[in-house]
């Protein structure tokens, strides 16, 4: 086996490789991240204005990764019901944590405040290096090695790995230069997102609304405010921009109603275009794709980066088995523990999420009956509650030992 600069070098410290690199730090490998756009930037698109709904599994990760607490310490807050309703239909569903007997269903982060809680993690841990701002050009491979250039400070430099891990967001350049095939399924559909302050408290409940425009999420946050991810067509989401603060909140009354009072302010309001992302292969010897490199799904339930911290976890604990047991942890053979484990779980968050967006998207009379009685069935009937609280607390499956809250 040839000398390499690093064991495993991550190529993208967004929201989910920021976060292998920090379950890989407590292990004997020498790790590298290599990240275009440094964390606090403005221009940072992983960190940005956007908030990210945890789930119940996501906690208990993080918790295993002593990432919680510095989120819980930044105003992370509990989601303690879920309302999920069909504008202007008889139907509507409520999930409760007490069911689940949890404290909470999930909880609300701001992007920015999980970049300020990960960033210090990176720096603080020896075998571990951050290469940032520094933009990753090619990635090519031998039998033995991945060899990646970047340009940092305008000059080309070079780096070698037993193991690439590409973590570099939906439009992966790594995976583009090493041709995996992507398909990429237009929603024809724009997220907006921003928040806001209601006239009255929140009281931790989540609300999923689907309108004839699209989902519509208000999601509780800390200071009383609300985040909203308003999914829409693209024409409907830049006419919505382009009103002032007043007109803007409502329209969104409107869609939302008065379950919360008056809508009293408005944030910052930024557009997010919306794809169902699959590829053909996660892994390649010494390549591995996690998070949205590997998988995009539409926001409707939370669910994107939940899936991509659960790609972390699985990863994590195969590459700590393999070089535990003395196996290369960029031979194929390890790797195909990882892709074999993480089908199940992409499979069924891709269809679960696209399949809420294409029933509740169509207004022919018999789907709408049917999907409104799906909800009253989910609310009433106990065991299709059940399924839809794991599935949602990212809890279902078999589950890595970091989602068990034990350590490597
Ligand atoms: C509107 C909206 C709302 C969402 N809400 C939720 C939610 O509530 N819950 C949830 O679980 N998920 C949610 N998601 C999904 C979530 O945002 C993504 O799953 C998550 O951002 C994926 O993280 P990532 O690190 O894989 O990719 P990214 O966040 O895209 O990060 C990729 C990183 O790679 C870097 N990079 C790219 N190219 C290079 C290169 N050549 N060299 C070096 N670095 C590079 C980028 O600078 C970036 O930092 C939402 C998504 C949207 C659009």
């Amino acid at each position: 086996m040839p000398q390499t600069d690093y064991d495993i070098l991550i190529i993208g410290g967004g929201m989910v490789g920021a976060s292998l690199a920090v379950a890989l730090a407590p292990l004997p490998l020498r790790v590298g991240l290599i990240e275009a756009v440094e964390f606090e930037s403005s221009a940072q698109p992983s960190y940005d204005d956007r908030t990210v709904a945890l789930s119940y599994g996501s906690r208990r990760i993080f918790e295993s990764l002593g990432v919680w607490d510095r989120l819980e310490a930044r105003g992370a807050t509990a989601i303690r019901r879920i309302h999920i309703s069909d504008r202007g239909h008889f139907g509507f569903a409520r999930l409760d944590a007490s069911e689940a007997s949890v404290e909470a269903l999930g909880y609300v982060v701001e992007n920015r405040v999980l970049g300020k809680a990960l960033k210090p993690m990176l720096t603080e841990t020896k075998n571990l290096t951050v290469i940032c701002p520094a933009t990753v050009e090619d990635v090519t491979f031998t039998d033995s090695a991945a060899s990646v250039m970047f340009r940092r400070d305008g000059k080309l430099e070079t780096l070698s790995a037993r193991l690439v891990v590409a973590a570099d967001g939906g439009f992966s350049p790594v995976r583009n230069k090493v041709g995996i095939e992507t398909q990429r399924t237009e929603y024809h559909q724009t997220a907006l997102t921003t928040n806001v302050t209601p006239e009255q408290p929140h009281h931790n409940v989540a609300y999923e609304r689907f309108t004839s425009s699209g989902p519509l999420a208000f999601l509780p946050m800390s200071e009383n405010r609300c985040a909203v991810v308003w999914s829409l067509s693209p024409e409907k989401a830049e006419a919505l921009q382009a009103l002032d603060a007043v007109q803007f909140l409502a329209a969104l009354q409107e869609q939302f109603g008065t379950r919360l009072g008056r809508l009293l302010k408005v944030g910052k309001r930024a557009t997010y275009p919306l794809a169902l992302t699959k590829v053909s292969e996660h892994i390649r010897p010494r390549l591995v794709l996690i998070g949205n490199a590997a998988h995009t799904v539409h926001p409707v339930a939370g669910q994107g980066f939940n899936l991509g911290l659960r790609d972390v976890a699985v990863l994590a604990q195969i590459l700590n088995e393999a070089q535990r047991d003395g196996r290369d942890i960029g031979e194929l053979a390890v790797l195909e523990g990882y892709s074999g484990w993480r089908k199940r779980d992409n499979l069924a968050i891709s269809a679960f999420t696209d399949g809420l967006v294409r029933t509740f998207s169509n207004d022919l009379t018999p789907v709408s009956f049917l999907r409104n009685l799906g909800l009253v069935a989910v609310d009433l009937f106990p065991p299709a509650k059940r399924m839809l609280l794991r599935l949602s607390m990212g809890l279902a499956g078999r589950l890595p030992r970091l989602a068990r809250g034990l350590p490597l």
